[in-house]
Order: C-alpha cells, then structure tokens, then sequence
C-alpha cells in the first residue's frame, strides 16, 4: 500500500527546527572538513532538515528544493557520508537532466569528499564514449552521476554494473521529466539488482512528478521547508507593458537603464534569440546566444565566455538553458512571459541566490495578460507593474555613464617618441576639437542607443480587482508548500 510520510516542517520560525551548525550532525571528520573547506558555516534550511533525514531511516526521500537553495550539499553531505570507500563498486548512481547539473553535482562532490578515498565519474552525451568508458572500468568510482540516456547507453553496453548501488537520487525530476526522460529513467530503475534507496528533488510537484513517486516510491518521506521558496523575496520582480513591435527596444532600455547587468535574457522561440541577440549586439551590447542549435562545441564556447563574464547577456531559451548554473546573475528578462508559473518560477530562481538581491523583468503585451494574472495568482506573489524608462533619460543615464568608464580606464604610459609625435600633431588642437576627437574615437557608437521616439502605453485599462472567471481559478488558492500532494 501506498502510504505517505508527509513531512512538510512549517516553520524554522517557530522553533520546530533550529539552524545547526555543521558539527551537530556529527558528519564523519574527512566529509565535516570537506564541507568546512568549503566555507559552509551554517546548514541552509533544506540542509537542516535533509542532512539528518537522509542519513538514518530506509525509507525512500523526497525533497522539495530549487536551485540556489543548498539543495545539491543538502544531499551530497548524506550520501558521502554513507558510502563506503575502501569497496570500489558502484554504490551511488545520481540522475540529472543536463550535462551541466551533473558537472554542477560532480563539483559539489568532488570539493566535499576530498579529504576521502571516495570517487566519482561523469557521464553524460553528446560527447565520445572512451574517456566515460575509462573513467568508469578504470576510475573504479563509488558514485556515477549523468543524464539518463547516456547512463543508460553505458547499461547496454554493459560498462555501467549497478548491482551494489544502493542509493539512487534524481536530481531536477520536474526538469527530467520536462525533457522526456520518463522512460529512461524508468527502464534504469529496471537495471537495479536490489532496490536501492531513492531520493528525489524537485523544485515543483507537478502531475508526472506525483505519477512517479507513486509507482516507484516506497512510503516516501517528504523534506520541504515552509517557505522553501522563501529566497524569491531576494528578487525583485516587476512587469512592463509593450506592444509586440515595441519588445526590443523595451529591452534596450531595461538593460540600459540599470548600472550594471549581468543576466539572462528568456526568448519563446529560437529565432527569437538570435533576433534580440542581434539586435542587442548592434547596440555594441556583449551578448551571447544559448539555443537548442548550438553543437555541444558551440555550447561549451557560449558558457564559457558567459561565465568569465566576457559577455554580460546570454539570450536564451528555457530548454537550452536547463541546468545553467551561474553565480550572481543579476537580471533575468522575460522578453516574453512563460506559459506557466513552473517555468516562470525556473527562470527567475537564476538569480536573487545565496542572500544577493536579483531582478526579474518581464514584458507583457495585451495577450499575456491572461498569462500574468495566472502567474501572480498561482504564486501568490505581486508582480509590480513599472513603466518603460524614458528613451531620452537612458540616454543621457548611459552617456553619464560611459564618460565615467572612459575617465576611470587605466592607461599605459606613452613612448616618450610618441608623446612628443603627438604633441607635434595634436598641440593646436581646441577643447572642442579634442572631445570631439574622443567622442568619434570612442563614445558614438556607445551613446544615444535609444530610439527617443519611442513611446509605450498600457494596451487596456487595468480591471480594478482580479476576478478569476474559470472554475479553477474559482477554486480557493491553495499555496504552493500546503498543497495536498495526494
Ligand atoms: P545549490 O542549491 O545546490 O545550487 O547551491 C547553491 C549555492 O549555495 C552553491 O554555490 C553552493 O556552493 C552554496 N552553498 C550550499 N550550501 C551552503 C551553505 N551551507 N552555506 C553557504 N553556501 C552554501
């Protein structure tokens, strides 16, 4: 029978649980000094109710987390701590829906098991079988993360031996699902020779996350925390009206307007990206694109330079940019809003993390409207509505600004010989001349970027209250932690 634990722990604020330190969970002393090496001083909220759930009980575990919660440590700390490394097979198998989560998880475990014999191995597609082959026959790793279809590639090729695994995690299910891995992920728990433990985190619990649990779950134990969503209030999220053919511009000036913008631009279509990114690009702005057309090569370029912030913006879609995880991202734009309040609330989780505040600007016309209010209302959470800045003021903010950045540049000192070239040529030169001279040579194609004649309006009147019309928006709103899961 189908019975559920549900442990939904309402309220750090009442005291139910405090916030330990990392020593009160009495870690094994090589994994405590691995997450003490990291830094870690004090368990986020989902650690504090993971970390000792997830080390004691049989039962299989489900965690409600998003990224940027601590959620990859909340489950890396227990597992590592439970593994045994003087065996060399493996004993942990780690699904994840993207090459990048499960470099991301591999991080994380390789920084906190340092101090350990313990080993893991990455596999992952789009990429050549031998090096994983090896990684796998000759890196005798404990623990293997990787997507699902290259994970079971490496089943039939018979590579990958699961025979002793005894702890298997999905990480992102709700994005695993997303991307079609059902089956994959279904035909892998096939290959186990004992069940093992499952654990499972998802940011949402959405109707196939639910189907899941209760047909591969053994009397699940649930870790939410209250308010696990919490970190949102770190973000600052506002909406602006435009009309379709004002989109671009609209963006313009959203960037433009703020001082510094390092973030992600969210498109509903290929073709949209490399239109805002083109036209972005031609305001001299350093943009990259992440869409679903990119090789794995061109891929790896576009994060690459992304993350040494040699570009400020990566325009992209929500498939292409599942598993991006990029610290201090300070903007996310919705060039248009997403169809449901799941993606909306991926999208935006980018950034506002690890207690840094963030912005999530979304561009709604007419029809979004619709769109908008399902999202305000499913979350609870009020979207503020803000006009688009002023062209002529963004201009003039940006000219201000670049003419700082100009004066503040560091420059190396002149050859003696060119100084005195220089002088000869440019000693009659009048002031006016001179800052004409710097204006051609380095601000005209960085100022005036806006279009001044541009106005925005709000397409309708605002209805004065929200009135759910459907019968499901009728319904009293549930939240989002309270839900029956059942
Ligand atoms: P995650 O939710 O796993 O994507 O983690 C988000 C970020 O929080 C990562 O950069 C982690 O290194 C960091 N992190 C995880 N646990 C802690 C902690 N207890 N204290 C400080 N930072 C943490």
């Amino acid at each position: 029978m189908y019975v559920v634990l549900l442990c939904i722990i309402t309220a750090l604020e009442k005291g139910i649980i405090v916030l330990q330190t990392f020593e009160e969970f009495n870690l094994p002393p090589l994994i405590a000094r691995g997450v003490q090496d990291q830094g870690y001083t004090q368990p986020t909220p989902i650690q504090a109710l993971a970390i000792p759930a997830l080390s004691s009980g049989n039962h299989d575990k489900i965690g409600l987390a998003q990224t940027g919660t601590g959620k990859t440590a909340a489950f890396v700390i227990p597992l590592l701590s439970q593994l045994d490394a003087s065996s060399s097979a493996i004993q942990a198998l780690i699904l994840t829906p993207t090459r990048e989560l499960a470099y991301q998880v591999g991080g994380e475990i390789s920084k906190i098991s340092t101090h350990t014999k313990l080993r893991s191995a990455l596999v992952y597609g789009g990429v050549p079988y031998p090096g994983q082959i090896r990684s796998l026959n000759q890196g005798k790793p404990q623990i293997v993360v990787g997507t699902p279809g290259r994970i079971l590639d490496l089943i039939d090729r018979k590579v990958l031996k699961l025979s002793q695994v005894k702890f298997c995690i999905l990480d992102e299910a709700d994005e695993m699902l997303n991307m079609g891995f059902l089956e994959d992920v279904k035909s892998i728990f096939t290959h186990f020779a004992q069940k093992p433990q499952l654990w499972m985190f998802s940011a949402t619990m959405s109707t196939g996350i639910k189907r899941l649990i209760k047909q591969e779950f053994n009397q699940p134990e649930f870790l939410q925390v209250e308010g696990g969503l919490d970190h949102k209030k770190d973000i600052e999220q506002t909406y602006y009206f435009v009309q379709g053919s004002q989109r671009r511009e609209a963006l313009l000036r959203l960037i433009l307007n703020e001082s510094s913008v390092y973030g992600l631009i969210f498109c509903q279509t290929k073709l949209e990206t490399v239109g805002v990114a083109q036209f972005l690009q031609s305001k001299n702005l350093a943009v990259e694109v992440l869409n679903g057309d990119l090789t794995q090569a061109q891929r790896d370029v576009a994060m690459k330079r992304f993350r040494k912030k040699q570009v400020q913006l990566m325009v992209c879609t929500d498939v292409a940019a599942r598993g991006i995880d990029i610290e201090n991202l300070t903007h996310v734009f919705n060039y248009n809003l997403p169809n449901d309040l799941e993606s909306y609330t991926h999208r935006i989780g980018r950034t506002g993390r690890n207690g840094l505040k963030g912005k999530a600007m979304s561009l709604v016309s007419s029809a979004d409207i619709p769109r908008l209010r399902k999202i305000q209302h499913t979350s609870k959470v009020e979207l503020i509505e803000k006009k688009i800045p002023d062209g002529r003021k963004v201009n003039e903010k940006l000219m201000q600004r670049q003419l700082e950045n100009l004066c503040s540049e560091q420059v190396g000192d002149l050859s003696p010989d060119l100084l005195v070239k220089m002088d000869q040529v440019l000693h009659g030169l009048e002031r006016d001349q001179l800052y004409s001279l710097i204006y051609n040579l380095r601000l005209k194609s960085s100022l005036n970027l806006c279009d001044e004649t541009m106005t925005f309006q709000k397409p309708r009147p605002e209805k004065k209250e929200y009135k759910p019309r459907s019968r499901s928006y009728g319904r009293k709103p549930r939240s989002y932690t309270r839900r029956r899961l059942h």
